[in-house]
């Protein structure tokens, strides 16, 4: 060939590089292990993991930790397929996300090829776009655009299909058409009429509410959020991922009287959050009948959704709520701290905080969630990055461990996806030792949702991520058996009739996998040891740790005052 060539999996990696994509996770194989080589080559990071699920989702944190997508690179058929719950995942949670998966070679397709699947149509579903490239020439093109789709808008996952044939085929570079790295996503301001409108609606609030949500921490729009809860003395509810957007110890969150709040509220500001099951859909019981919602989102699909909004602000939460604030202040209001509403509130949090302690102190062992949580709280380091998961571990973690700081909390989300936590916390040691070094990960996984990528550990210990895994292990789902019960059940017969569906191993010894590759494992059963295993891995920064902490198979969050309260996650 006359000219310089270049290969696909040349072009791919400084396509993505060109678009200042940082991070590569993904598991290498026929046909792609050349772009992950290539990648490594042009300085983009590569992280290699034990399962292309746990890649997905690894990518996916970074798109929300960053506001750029991180990049899953996969293997065709199998490896694609398992893909799909982590760009599902990403998708719903509108985090931006780039899987590139190898697919079977164009004069093979249709044959019966190696791992052949129809890739671009089974990724449609789960992407904003979810495409091929007809030739190498135009592949910085269409990686461009996949970049800018997965940010842009609603953010989303993007899929990109390369035929193995592409990977070591070459042209002549002045054939290929190089893109410049896209603009950052464009800020839309809400109309002004529509910020005039909600300012009415809320200085006529009796009992207003501000719900932020995990897309006002995706925005970065912390300073602007905060101005406004001082500015108008407003009580505000983070969502699960949007703890720390203010921080849980600011005098106006009222997440410990979250029910009270959401039920009682006459206005709410909604601040990029969806009315889904997570928000109970904004509809009674939990709600006001004529609940006033101002709505403040992004995608223009969403306003309107479940509810018939007071007030529709289309925009980045961001920019539009610098603009609310400034209509506020023209009109110099603040709500009064001494109302009667305030004192609902605070007599609420008051209550609740009391129940939770008692639970906390309580000296019985084994220990219950609870007291584990409270021994956690006082030793970790208040800014780490907390990943959580696991139903009761995840839920009664969320209420008992405070956070600070903006994007500090990862969990299942939206989707309530179990098994994301390791990918998560992977992540989001990476992120954190380029871009805040010290900042400790600490993830914290009920025994079965540690189970579903348990293997990361491998990975964790391979590149050497100082993440501390800490397992609450009540030996299985929602609950399980203590030893005794289990050997006394056994005597019943073959396991697989009657082993509860719930349980898992009894006091499985979750900490060896991670002393089997070089971390640190602890195996605590009291609050001693769980104090002394926590300050030991605190102390030592440098190596992965798990603490498996065995609690009481049995215990359960407190009772909760509705009926409809027990079975959502909230
Ligand atoms: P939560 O789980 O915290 O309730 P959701 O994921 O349901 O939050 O909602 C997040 C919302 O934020 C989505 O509707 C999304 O469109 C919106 N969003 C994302 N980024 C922005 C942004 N920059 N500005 C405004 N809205 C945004
Ligand atoms: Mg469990």
């Amino acid at each position: 060939m006359e000219g310089e060539a270049v290969s696909g999996a040349q072009l791919i990696a400084q396509a993505l590089k060109a678009q200042n994509i940082e991070y590569m996770f993904g598991i290498v194989g026929i046909p792609v292990t050349e772009i992950a080589i290539a990648a490594q080559a042009v300085g983009i990071k590569y992280v290699g993991m034990r399962n292309e699920q746990a890649a997905c989702y690894a990518a996916s944190a970074v798109g929300y930790l960053t506001g750029r997508p991180g990049v899953c690179l996969v293997v065709s058929g199998p490896g694609f397929l398992h893909t799909l719950g982590g760009m599902a995942n990403a998708t719903i949670n509108c985090w931006p996300l780039i899987v590139i998966g190898g697919s079977s070679d164009r004069n093979q397709e249709t044959m019966g090829a190696f791992q052949e699947f129809p890739q671009v149509e089974a990724g449609r579903l789960y992407n904003k776009l979810s495409v091929r490239p007809s030739s190498l020439e135009v592949i910085p093109a269409v990686i461009e655009k996949a970049v800018r789709t997965s940010m842009y808008g609603r953010p989303g996952s993007c899929y990109i299909d390369i035929p193995g044939d592409f990977v070591n085929l070459q042209v002549n570079k002045s054939s290929v058409k190089y893109m410049e790295c896209c603009l950052p996503p464009p800020i839309s301001m809400a109309e002004h009429s529509a910020v005039s409108k909600a300012a009415s609606v809320i200085v006529l609030s009796k009992q207003p509410l501000l719900i932020i949500g995990k897309g006002a921490a995706y925005s970065h729009a912390e300073n602007n959020i905060r101005k406004l809860v001082d500015l108008c003395g407003l009580p505000f509810l983070p969502t699960p991922m949007a703890k720390g957007v203010v921080p849980d110890n600011h005098p106006n969150c009222v997440a410990a009287a979250r029910s009270t709040a959401l039920q009682h509220a006459d206005v709410i500001i909604l601040l990029g959050a969806r009315l889904n099951w997570i928000l109970h859909f904004g509809l009674p019981p939990r709600y006001q009948r004529d609940v006033k919602v101002i709505q403040i989102d992004i995608c223009a699909e969403e306003l309107g959704n479940n509810v018939r909004p007071a007030a529709t602000l289309l925009g980045d939460i961001d920019a539009v709520t610098e603009q609310l604030l400034e209509e506020l202040k023209k009109r110099s209001w603040k709500y009064p701290s001494n109302s009667e509403w305030w004192q609902k509130l605070r007599g609420k949090i008051k209550n609740n905080e009391e129940r939770s302690k008692g639970l906390a102190l309580q000296k019985s062992l084994p220990m219950n969630y609870y007291t584990v949580f409270h021994h956690i709280r006082d030793l970790i380091p208040k800014d780490c990055i907390l990943v959580s998961e696991g139903a009761n571990t995840m839920d009664i973690g969320r209420t008992m461990l405070p956070n600070f700081y903006p994007r500090q909390r990862l969990d299942a989300g939206t989707f309530g996806t179990m098994g994301v936590g390791l990918g998560f916390a992977i992540a989001a040691a990476m992120v954190a030792r380029d871009h805040s070094p010290g900042r400790r990960v600490v993830c914290i996984e009920g025994d079965s949702a540690f189970g579903f990528s348990g293997m990361e550990v491998e990975t964790i210990c391979r590149y050497n991520l100082p993440i501390l895994i800490i397992v609450v292990n009540n030996n299985g789902i929602y609950t399980g058996l203590d030893a005794n019960s289990w050997e006394q059940m056994l005597k019943f017969g073959d396991p697989v009739t009657c082993v509860p569906p719930v349980s898992l191993l009894p006091n499985a010894h979750y900490e060896k996998i991670m002393s089997a590759f070089g971390g640190k494992g602890y195996f605590v059963k009291t609050p001693e040891e769980l104090q002394n295993a926590l300050k030991a891995s605190v102390t030592d920064e440098q190596t992965p740790s798990l603490i498996n902490v065995m609690i009481d198979p049995q215990s359960e969050r407190k009772k909760q005052e509705f009926p409809w309260l027990t079975r959502s996650n909230l």
